[in-house]
């Protein structure tokens, strides 16, 4: 079965080919990073506009890319939610329509189920069950995954989201936009001993997360230095530093209370931040102190993309699920809510 993905919910336009037999036989994403970094952030109409003009493009790309004709397509998958409403129903409208003229299947993927199965497309591929910690722009949270669409939220951020937190800080220490990577290069030829930031919420029982406090806590280190007449370059690097061990650190306490609660020996990690280097190697780290193993994809399918749609529509394509002709997309859309396969 091939089916094809869109992704089109912020501010990536994605789009890919899956095909049960071979895995990703194409895919194309377009960032439209340079439109918004004047902005400092996404601004949702220009997001819609470009998705409209890159689209078609992406997807004749991808076409050519895979070889396949529209007609050896057996169904499209696209991104319902959550998102921006406006960027969503490009997607939506778009994938819809080329399924009504292909008289092929539809489904409306949900965003974080899509960045949740992505670690399955890698080899070797995690087996249900898993807990999963999910790291992204807009999202942290643990999950407890026994099959496909059978998803039960462990914890959340109770604030920011970790990429949130990341791309706030990274403004604070004036890096460009966006900054999650940005940061965590800096942070690379920073001292870990040099500030200590605090683990938030791990001092008290339960999987929630707060990252709110910690932008503010870089704020405040930064300040104190400028006032001591200290800007070199290497108290910037030393305070990135400090910012991302205390965010791994505090992602990894959480993960092993988890793992050893629900009693299982595999971690995933999925979602933009987990393309971060030092989440990885302390996550596989931690992972194998317990006996376990922790997944998690390369790092263009921790970002936004179109395989991860294509993957997570074509598992409830192949158990018979698809859209009636009215299609429609939700900004917000809690996962637990979501059918089993
Ligand atoms: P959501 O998936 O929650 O709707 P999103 O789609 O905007 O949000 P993703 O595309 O999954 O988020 O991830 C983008 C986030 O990942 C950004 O916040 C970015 O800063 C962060 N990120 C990407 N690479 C890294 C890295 N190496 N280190 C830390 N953060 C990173
Ligand atoms: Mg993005
Ligand atoms: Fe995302």
């Amino acid at each position: 079965m091939r089916v094809l993905g869109i992704e089109t919910s912020c501010d990536e336009t994605g789009v890919a080919l899956y095909d049960s037999d071979r895995g990703l036989i194409g895919q194309a994403v377009y960032s439209q990073i340079e439109l918004h970094a004047a902005y400092g952030g996404v601004v949702p109409e220009l997001a819609s506009r470009d998705h409209v003009r890159k689209l078609l493009p992406l997807l004749q790309e991808v076409l050519e890319q895979a070889g396949v004709r529209p007609r050896e397509i057996d169904g499209v998958a696209y991104t319902a939610g959550p998102g921006l409403v406006g960027a969503l129903l490009v997607g939506a409208g778009v994938g819809r329509s080329l399924a009504w003229v292909w008289q092929k299947p539809a489904v409306g993927v949900h965003h974080m189920e899509g960045h949740l199965l992505a670690p399955l497309l890698e080899e070797p591929a995690p087996s249900f069950p898993f807990v999963a910690l999910l790291v992204s722009g807009g999202h942290t949270q643990l999950v407890e995954v026994e099959a496909v669409g059978r998803y039960r939220l462990l914890g959340e951020s109770v604030d920011d989201a970790a990429g949130e937190a990341f791309d706030k800080t990274a403004k604070i220490l004036d890096l460009p936009y966006p900054g999650g990577p940005e940061l965590a290069r800096l942070a690379e030829r920073g001292d870990p001993g040099r500030y200590r930031f605090p683990r938030p919420m791990t001092d008290r029982p339960g999987l929630d997360f707060s990252f709110s406090g910690l932008k503010t806590y870089t704020l405040n280190a930064l300040r104190e230095e400028l006032a001591a007449r200290d800007d070199r370059e290497q108290t910037r690097a030393d305070v990135a530093r400090a910012f991302e061990e205390a965010v791994v650190d505090t992602l990894v306490i959480k993960c092993r209370r988890a793992v050893r609660e629900m009693r299982v020996g595999t971690l995933v990690l999925a979602g933009g931040v987990s393309a971060n280097r030092r989440l990885r190697e302390r996550m596989e780290r931690m992972m194998r102190d317990e006996g376990g193993r922790a997944y998690y994809p390369r790092p263009a399918l921790c970002t936004d993309n179109g395989a991860m749609i294509a993957f997570a529509g074509y598992q409830r394509l192949a158990a018979g699920q698809h859209e009636p002709l009215a299609f429609s997309a939700r900004p917000r859309w809690p996962m637990d809510s979501l059918a089993a396969v």
